[in-house]
């Protein structure tokens, strides 16, 4: 391995999220050490994913440790399968990021065993699961916490530093700092990074240490979003229009985040009596379960924002219920009137939105109501394309219901936030050598590598298994 000017040695490998989205996975090896910045499970069409989600990035003795940036499956989920491969040593993440690993490596496990005895069942010939709920939880166990800014030795001869991403609750950018003799190495790697004015969490704040290398994602390089601050005001002006009409509010939303953050705003509005006092319903375990992660790590809100400083209770209000039984999820189906259910999953593949929009999705009163990306081949894009039938749960339901689309709850930076984030890293960086795109998708790495070469700076957009030396 080639030495830099000031004898440190590092090499970087990519191991996932490498001209893709998903399975985000980058190795540093350096002074002996191996360390891996998160281990991502990779998503998209089954065969494909399921052959690199049972590759291990290196084999698991190779390991020192893993630094995790937060707790979305695509950065966390292949914790469980390093577990289960007998990777013992410590997991690094920050408190609220263990908390939420904790209920969603256990629900992704217990997703993919019930899928699994559900396939075999009906004959299908089907890999079995990945890993297990034991394997989620042995990988929980080995979690060590952190909170932001301080550092923590992640194995000898190399440090960390966690910094608010403003992406997801507990999410970090991380320093990394490698120092042989007396000379110091630095990689910044920003995890998903997201934007300044999302309800609850804290804005993004770019790393101020002088970094020689910046791996950073580049998921919306190539587009802006409707503005933060418009998202509320679409969000009332739907549910007002819905309610006259005597209809239902369906909102496939992620259990995790998106949930909460509509849930705020939705408080936030039956206060300033923006929206009529109708019942409001989570319909989903998880979420109900993230919302009680959310309500122990309040000391990482933006308290900042009036609501967080105002409110005693974020997620409790009078016209708000979360249900628990699946028995209570279907007797909604029974009730009339106006109202708001929300349920996963947030692109509408699986989970009890299902059962909301095979009773909904025809009704013209009703408005399905969209808050996040849907990718290709899902029920949720079917919708957003407005399609005149859709297949649900094996029937196929005439689409009369209002689609409507907000696209400002985006947690992910667009491509001025990207830019203006890695301007803000520079500033501090004289040494700033290379930056590394990685987590987006080849147009969107084009137009942000073509953007970011105009203002001076070297970029690579590595491919899987790609090595940098430094
Ligand atoms: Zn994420």
């Amino acid at each position: 391995m080639p030495r830099n000017l000031h004898g440190a040695i590092m090499e970087i490998e990519f191991a996932g999220a490498a001209r893709e989205v998903t399975g985000s996975c980058h190795i540093v090896r350096v002074n002996g050490k191996t360390v891996l910045l998160d281990c991502g499970l990779f998503q998209g069409r089954r065969s494909d994913a399921d052959a690199k989600n049972r590759t291990l990035p290196c084999p698991t003795e190779q390991i020192d440790a893993v630094v995790l940036s937060h707790a979305h499956l695509d950065h966390s989920g292949r914790l469980p399968f390093l577990a289960s491969h007998g990777f013992a040593k410590v997991i690094h993440a920050t408190n609220a990021t263990a908390d939420l690993c904790a209920i969603m490596l256990a629900d992704s496990a217990h997703i993919q065993e019930s899928d699994f005895a559900f396939l075999s069942r009906h004959g299908r010939d089907v890999n079995p699961p990945l890993y297990g709920v034991r394997d989620a939880a042995r990988a929980e166990e080995l979690m060590e916490r952190h909170g932001y800014d301080e550092w923590f030795d992640v194995c000898s001869g190399v440090r960390a530093r966690y910094v608010d991403a403003g992406h997801i609750l507990g999410s970090a950018s991380v320093v990394i700092e490698a120092i042989t003799g007396t000379s110091v190495t630095r990689v910044v790697f920003s995890g998903d990074i997201g934007r300044a004015g999302l309800p609850i969490i804290r804005d993004p704040v770019p790393p101020s240490d002088a970094a020689d290398i910046v791996i950073m994602e580049s998921t919306y390089g190539n587009r802006d979003h409707e503005s933060v601050a418009t998202a509320r005001d679409h969000l009332a002006r739907v549910v007002r229009e819905t309610a006259a009409r005597g209809g239902r509010i369906l909102i496939p939303a992620f259990a995790v985040g998106r949930t909460q953050e509509l849930v705020y705003d939705l408080q936030v509005l039956a206060r300033e009596k923006g929206i009529p006092p109708i019942p409001i319903i989570i319909d989903s375990p998880l979420a109900t379960a993230a919302t009680g992660v959310f309500e122990r790590n309040t000391d990482v809100f933006d308290h900042t924002e009036e609501p967080v400083r105002d409110i005693e209770q974020l997620f409790r209000f009078a016209q708000l219920t979360y249900t628990s039984s699946t028995a209570e999820s279907k007797a909604l189906n029974a009730r009339v009137g106006p109202m708001i259910v929300i349920a996963g999953s947030g692109m509408a593949e699986g989970g009890r939105i299902l059962h909301h929009l095979l009773n909904g999705a025809s009704n013209s009163r009703n408005t399905i109501l969209i808050v996040g990306y849907q990718a290709e081949n899902t029920l949720g894009r079917r919708i957003v394309e407005r399609r005149p039938v859709i297949r649900v749960l094996g029937n196929d339901v005439e689409l009369r219901a209002s689609v409507e689309i907000i696209n400002g709850y985006s947690a992910h930076a667009d491509r001025t936030e990207l830019a203006n984030w890695l301007n803000a890293v520079r500033r501090t960086s004289p040494k700033l050598r290379t930056v590394c795109l990685v987590h987006g998708e080849e147009d969107a790495q084009e137009a942000l590598s073509g953007a970011l070469h105009a203002q001076g700076y070297s970029v690579k957009c590595p491919a899987l298994h790609e090595k940098l030396a430094l």
